[in-house]
């Protein structure tokens, strides 16, 4: 969808920010009250039935929401009441976590594609203009503003259009390929070589099960869940180095490794025939030392900032919040406030560490592997703790 091409004459905008995932799309509806925002994101074929990982989001999420003032959109949406998890951690005795333990409520699995969109919508009502075509972007900082070049496809076939913006603030939102950071020289700080392994299974309208499963593995861990699509999402976290990654590409393969835990054991598509996919996991992104380097009116926010190991199952959730965040730090730089970056650099350090702390404890309570690989390049000075709550 174009709002508003680019054409070929020069624009200048307040804000000009690249990704319109969750975190982009969310920052510019924050900040269009007040101020001119582009959303830059990149020509993507989208097939048919096409699905996307990352469907828990916790109930902490639902005051940002109210914020965005989209949240009874979202209830409209029709996503899924977060059930019960069940983890086969560090023995095979199950443990289960009921979410009403959890005082920000239970929380939700999302039809991710219809979440995505909805936040993208929300922006574009509130008077943001979108530009999704991009092909090209090539940016560089003159005379104290950024200046963004935009190729765009055309609209049917017809020759790519060419735009400059200029902006004072630049945000980067492109999640963990973090473009316009590496194309200004930043280089992404990765805390490991996590990559999943994930498939939507088709199953049986029968299959009611709401829990959602999680088990470690010799060679990583493992969850699954149904989605509100009703297909049940099966994924395996592993290293990109695992000899078995390979083979596991397979369906069968993947299927009867998952079945040897207790947990797994009942999965139970309707057809074999379903794709494998494998993406990047890891967590990790800029060095908020490094950043705060670039030229002013930088910023960059959700995975383009920290990616967090899915194992956290905050990602959706830093989306928001990094944008929730950042609007505030647009707005006061905007307004002459000399520190504001400064500051909103300072939380995003705060919130890695405590991220990090976690990430170990969660991974160190996992003794039963520990000669394996996986589990040691996690655990080296880790502490014993709980798991995240998936
Ligand atoms: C396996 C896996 C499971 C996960 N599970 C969960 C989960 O259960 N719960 C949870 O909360 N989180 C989960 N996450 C994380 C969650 O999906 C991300 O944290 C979230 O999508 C981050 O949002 P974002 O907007 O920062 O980035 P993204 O969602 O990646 O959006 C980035 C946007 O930038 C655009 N873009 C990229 N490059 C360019 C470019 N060059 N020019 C213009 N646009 C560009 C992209 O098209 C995209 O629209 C999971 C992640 C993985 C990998």
């Amino acid at each position: 969808m174009i709002t508003q091409p680019p054409g070929r004459s020069t624009a200048q905008w307040d804000v000009v920010i690249v990704g319109a995932g969750p975190a982009g799309a969310a920052l510019a509806r924050r900040l269009r009250p007040r101020h001119r925002v582009l959303l830059l994101d990149r020509a993507r074929a989208r097939a048919a039935g096409a699905s996307r990982i990352g469907e828990s989001l916790p109930g902490a999420a639902r005051v940002l929401l109210q914020r965005q003032g989209i949240y009874e959109r979202f209830l409209a949406q029709g996503h899924a009441v977060r059930g019960a998890s069940v983890a086969q951690w560090d023995s095979d005795t199950p443990a289960w976590f009921d979410p009403i333990r959890d005082p920000h409520g239970a929380g939700w699995h999302l039809d991710r594609l219809l979440f995505d969109l909805g936040l993208r919508d929300g922006a574009v009502e509130a008077g943001v203009s979108l530009v999704d075509t991009v092909r090209r972007l090539a940016l560089s900082h003159e005379g104290g503003c950024w200046r963004i070049d935009a190729e765009c496809l055309g609209p049917g076939g017809a020759a790519p259009s060419r735009g400059v913006h200029h902006t004072p603030v630049l945000v980067d939102a492109s999640g963990r390929g973090m473009a316009a950071a590496r194309q200004l020289g930043l280089a992404r700080r990765g805390h490991d070589r996590l990559v999943c392994l994930y498939a939507h299974l088709p199953v049986d309208a029968d299959d009611k099960d709401q829990a959602t499963r999680l088990c470690a593995d010799a060679n990583g861990w493992w969850y699954s869940v149904r989605v509100p699509s009703g297909q049940r999402v099966l994924a395996l976290h592993l290293d990109s180095d695992d000899a078995e990654l390979k083979a596991l590409r397979d369906p069968e393969r993947l299927l009867a490794k998952a079945q040897r835990h207790g947990l797994l054991a009942g999965i139970r598509p309707t057809t074999m025939d379903f794709p494998v996919h494998l993406r990047p996991a890891g967590g990790g992104g800029l060095d908020p030392a490094a950043t705060a380097t670039l030229p002013d009116g930088f910023f960059a926010i959700g995975d383009a900032m920290l990616a967090f190991d899915p194992i956290a199952s905050q990602g959706l959730f830093n989306a928001l919040a990094t944008a929730d965040s950042c609007a505030h730090a647009i707005g006061r730089y905007l307004d002459g406030v000399g520190n504001a970056r400064e500051r909103y650099l300072e939380e995003m350090r705060a919130v890695e560490a405590r991220y990090c702390q976690r990430l170990g404890e969660t991974y160190a309570a996992v003794t039963r592997y520990a000669r394996e690989r996986f589990w040691q390049r996690r655990t080296a000075g880790g502490a014993g703790g709980g798991v995240f709550a998936l």
